[in-house]
C-alpha cells in the first residue's frame, strides 16, 4: 500500500506548486477576511474565496511556464514596491540616529550621521558634493 505523501508527490509531480504570487495572494484573501468580519459583505467574501481557489488552482496548473511568467509579472510590480516599504521602516527605525537623503547628481539614497544645520555632503557613488540641512 502507497503511503499518502507517496500520493502526494505524484499528484504534484509535473504541477507548478508554490510561488510569491501564492503567498501573496492567500494573504490578500486572509485580509479580506478580516476587513469582512467587520463589514459583512457578500462580495468580499466571494472576492477572498475566489482568490484563495485561483490560488489553489494556480498551484494545482500543469501549465508551468505560464504560471512562471505570470510569477514574473508580478514580481517586476511587487520588488520595487516591496524595496520602498523595507527602505521605509528602516528609516524609521534608525530615526534616532541617520538621515536619510537622495543624492540630486546620481540619485543614490545616501544614509548620514545626524548634524543639524546646513552642511555639504560628498557622495561617495558620484563624487560630487551637495548641501544637506537636517533640522530635526
Ligand atoms: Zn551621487
Amino acid at each position: 500500500m502507497e503511503s499518502l505523501k507517496n500520493k502526494l508527490i505524484r499528484f504534484m509531480t509535473g504541477r507548478y506548486g508554490i510561488d510569491q504570487l501564492y503567498y501573496t495572494g492567500l494573504f490578500l484573501a486572509l485580509g479580506l477576511m478580516m476587513i469582512n468580519m467587520m463589514v459583512n459583505s457578500t462580495i468580499l467574501m466571494v472576492i477572498s474565496n475566489g482568490l484563495i481557489l485561483l490560488m489553489v488552482l494556480r498551484g494545482f496548473s500543469r501549465n508551468i511556464s505560464r504560471r512562471h511568467m505570470e510569477n514574473e509579472k508580478f514580481l517586476k510590480l511587487w520588488n520595487p514596491v516591496k524595496k520602498e516599504g523595507r527602505i521605509f521602516f528602516r528609516r524609521i527605525k534608525e530615526i534616532r540616529v541617520h538621515r536619510y537623503r537622495k543624492c540630486p547628481h546620481c540619485k543614490k539614497t545616501l544614509k548620514l550621521p545626524i548634524k543639524r544645520g546646513k552642511h555639504m555632503v560628498k557622495c561617495p557613488e558620484c563624487k560630487e558634493s551637495f548641501a544637506v540641512r537636517v533640522i530635526v
